[in-house]
């Protein structure tokens, strides 16, 4: 008789509680939770404007102060999502670009939702808006950017709100 190595395997769930600090960058979304502020930091020596923050700047490693940034920027890079997490799968398609707000250094990665979602609505050079979750609870899915010409309809769905 030959012995055939058989694993007994069972399956189970493990959920587990925890939490996390967003440390020195906790500012950025406290604000973003309560005020529906987007927050970049400028360097005290080079006035570049980080986005998303950096505590020091990392051209010059000197210290930064926290600013308020514009909800409005240019897609500078993107990519439509057909596979994701359990998390985003609601949503998909969508796309994701590397969007620089207006007068920001840097490039912030986030989602960009469209009702009508092709290559030419998130190409290069588009604009696009921040809209927010109505109920946030301090993370980067409290916003997401939409085209500049589909905001009012967005602001518009009752789970969502425009900013001030
Ligand atoms: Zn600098």
């Amino acid at each position: 008789m030959t012995d055939i190595f058989q694993a007994h395997e069972i399956r189970d769930i493990i959920k587990i509680n925890y939490k996390y600090t967003m440390g020195g960058q906790s500012k950025f979304f406290l604000e973003l939770m309560n005020n529906k502020k987007i927050l970049g930091t400028k360097c005290t020596n080079c006035g570049k404007i980080w986005v998303p923050p950096r505590i020091s700047c990392s051209d010059c490693y000197v210290p930064a102060e926290w600013v308020e940034v514009k909800h409005t920027g240019t897609i500078e890079v993107s990519t439509i999502v057909w596979f994701t997490t359990s998390a985003f799968i609601k949503n998909i398609p969508y796309a994701t670009a590397y969007v620089k707000l207006d007068g920001t250094s840097t490039a912030l990665l986030q989602g960009i939702f469209s009702e009508n979602l092709v290559p030419s609505k998130i190409k290069k050079g588009k604009r696009v808006i921040a809209v927010f979750q109505k109920e946030r609870k301090g993370t980067m899915t409290d916003f997401f950017f939409v085209p500049e010409d589909e905001f009012e309809r967005w602001i518009s769905k009752p789970e969502y709100e425009g900013g001030e």
